[in-house]
């Protein structure tokens, strides 16, 4: 692997590990992933993007039950992916891990936590990331 690869993908962990979210400065409205342009204010939000960084706790607002997994996550099987409603707003799609298919329900609190995501055999890259865990 060579330095530059490798810089992008701590450069894309260390922004996940952060959550770090961007907040109009207009409406308020929060975005993750960061957008440098509200949805709602387009040209009135340029320039008034601000980094704001999340709570990482929310809800659970659906579910699935992950079993036809990709190669790289074969020692995770079965996983569950979830839609979660973060406090502040923004809705994301996650890993619910460290819990059983039965504990899983709408609208119960879940919190952020960061775990390995996938691990590259070929290159030795471990790639973290955050996943969710029942409150
Ligand atoms: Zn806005």
């Amino acid at each position: 692997m060579k330095v530059g690869e490798l810089s992008s993908v701590w450069r894309e962990s260390n922004h996940r590990y952060r959550l770090v979210a961007h907040k109009c400065g207009n409406c308020s409205t929060v975005y993750f992933p960061p957008r440098d342009i509200c949805l709602k204010c387009h040209r009135e939000s340029i320039g008034k993007m601000k980094e704001f960084e999340l709570s990482g706790k929310g809800e659970i607002e659906s579910f699935t039950v992950v079993h036809d997994v990709p190669p790289a996550f074969v020692r995770q099987r079965p996983y569950f992916l979830a839609l979660i409603k973060l406090d502040e707003g923004p809705t994301v799609t996650a890993q619910i891990v460290d819990c059983e298919a039965s504990e899983l329900e709408i609208g119960k609190r879940v919190r952020a936590v960061f775990r390995r995501i996938r691990e590259d055999g070929k290159s030795g890259v471990i790639e973290y990331g955050y996943k969710f865990v029942l409150q």
